[in-house]
């Protein structure tokens, strides 16, 4: 599994970019350090183009800026060309030309054709089917074997529908995912898959606790803090999650900033059939939690409060945003119009869902720990003041490491909502040395949710002073409104 996906590291470099192969090529043969360095990046970044930079090339030979079509389209096809020409396509050659598999090129003749990746990609493919077939072999795990020979089949036949089916069924230590999956770089029209593998072993420990928190969700949901017709009676089913630990990485999954966690497929025809599945990387969780949190939390916090922050409440957090994202109101209505949050809320709809999940998460964590005897969750969850502790002061200190992703993207814009809520509240403090604190108490009430608190501001301000009480009895008389005579109207043309 690990050999083949190797391969795919190669064959995701061919897509991102048509110069990846030859640069590439050159770059590794210089030994200078500063070749050492660039050839380093390029790595990381499979091609010349830095994630980090909006893919901006930092070397001279490329053009400045990764193509938006990657190497799926022809450099020189703009949006406008690709879609005259496929409207007049027959329907069953549309559905091709916008699929996920194939890529479009450009003849002798200067006209546009569809090919295949399995045509596209033929050499490649074949090599990677092999080497699936040979470790199906290699496993007396029915499910597993399963997966690995239908997907070493859709390489060669272009058809991945059965074995994303297969995928889904998987029930094995070694968790492999393996195919065209994510359409990110594919900035011109968002339809083309780019390969990715991941190699990973199940963590069967994180995997229970997550489904032990799993079976009180809809106990959760019946608890939040918002108008007992908002809640949803009934959770439909969620993705399953499985916790797992990366042990090779390539191609898409391998570039740029690391995934942490991803859910797949995204053929809408499977996730209709069978759902997705969610998968968390906890170690990847782990690296980003020892390399970027703590050194973060280093500087935002006091040293006295330093040693709250902790990568179990950390991780912890992580599976209750995911659970969360199934909570709360899905299906609304708004008059007698069936509606979704996303769909009223347009634009702000992806930040407000991360912060949703986000302080969702906070309030299951809390609601968990409160009856973690009775839900029998003793041993599999932390409790009591320090543990709330770690959570409130990991999960402020992680608030930073998210603004960090920029205003411009979902989590970032959400978790400064929240940051700014909770500093209004004075749950989150701004000391004058420039550390952060939290207010235990302040924070839990804040992360309860406020309809009492909404309450008791209408109570305080929507309540009639004395001396206006006073002011208004002295108004007798005066009438309250006008009742408008229209005498020109009447004058012009009278009423009949
Ligand atoms: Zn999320």
């Amino acid at each position: 599994m690990i050999e083949a996906s190797r391969l795919v590291d190669a064959l995701f470099m061919k897509q991102l970019w048509r110069g990846n192969p030859d640069t590439w090529a050159q770059v590794q043969q210089d030994s200078t350090p500063l070749g050492k360095a660039r050839r380093a990046y390029y790595w990381m970044n499979k091609g010349p183009f830095s994630r980090l930079d909006d893919c901006r090339s930092f070397l001279s030979g490329p053009p400045p800026r990764k193509p938006l079509g990657a190497n799926f389209y022809p450099e020189d096809l703009t949006r406008e060309e690709l879609e005259s020409w496929v409207e007049h396509l027959p329907s069953a050659e549309q559905k091709e030309a916008r699929g996920f598999f194939t890529v479009i090129r450009r003849g002798a003749d200067g006209k546009l054709t569809v090919v295949p990746y399995s045509k596209e990609y033929a050499a490649e493919l074949a090599k990677m089917a092999a080497l699936l077939r040979k470790a199906a072999q290699s496993t007396d795990n029915a499910t597993l074997k399963t997966f690995l020979l239908a997907r070493a089949d859709a390489l060669l036949s272009n058809d991945y529908f059965a074995s994303d089916v297969a995928w889904m069924d998987v029930d094995a230590p070694i968790d492999l995912t393996f195919g065209p999956y994510e359409t990110y770089n594919d900035e011109l029209f968002g339809y083309k898959a780019a390969f990715e593998a991941y190699v990973n072993l199940r963590d069967d420990a994180e995997t229970a606790r997550l489904a032990a928190f799993s079976k009180h969700l809809q106990e959760i949901e019946d608890h939040l803090p918002i108008p007992a017709e908002q809640r949803n009676p009934k959770l439909g089913s969620q993705a399953p999650i499985r916790v797992v630990q990366q042990v090779f990485a390539a191609g898409d999954a391998a570039h740029g900033v690391k995934t942490a966690a991803y859910n797949l497929p995204n053929d809408e025809r499977v996730v209709v059939q069978k759902g997705s599945k969610r998968v968390m990387l906890k170690n990847v969780q782990e690296a980003k939690f020892k390399t970027v949190l703590v050194p973060i939390a280093q500087r935002v916090l006091a040293a006295s409060e330093q040693r709250d922050v902790a990568f179990e409440p950390f991780f912890t957090h992580i599976l209750a945003h995911e659970l969360s994202h199934g909570l709360g109101p899905q299906q609304i209505r708004i008059g007698d119009r069936a509606t979704t949050p996303r769909a009223e809320l347009k634009d702000l709809s992806g930040a407000t869902e991360e912060a949703k999940a986000d302080v969702v998460g906070l309030f299951a964590l809390q609601f968990l720990m409160d009856h973690a005897e009775r839900l029998q969750l003793k041993g599999l969850l932390h409790t009591g003041e320090k543990a709330e502790r770690q959570l409130y002061t990991t999960f402020m200190a992680s608030a930073f490491r998210t603004l960090r992703f920029g205003m411009q993207e979902a989590h970032g814009k959400g978790m400064a909502l929240q940051l700014g809520y909770l500093m209004d509240k004075k749950a989150v403090l701004a000391r004058p040395d420039g550390t952060f604190a939290i207010d235990l108490e302040r924070f839990k009430a804040s992360v309860k949710g406020d309809r009492p608190g909404t309450q008791k501001m209408f109570e305080r301000f929507a309540a009639l002073r004395p001396e206006v009480k006073k002011a208004l009895a002295g108004l007798d008389g005066i009438p309250t409104d006008i009742e408008p005579l229209f005498v020109t109207a009447d004058g012009l043309a009278p009423p009949r």
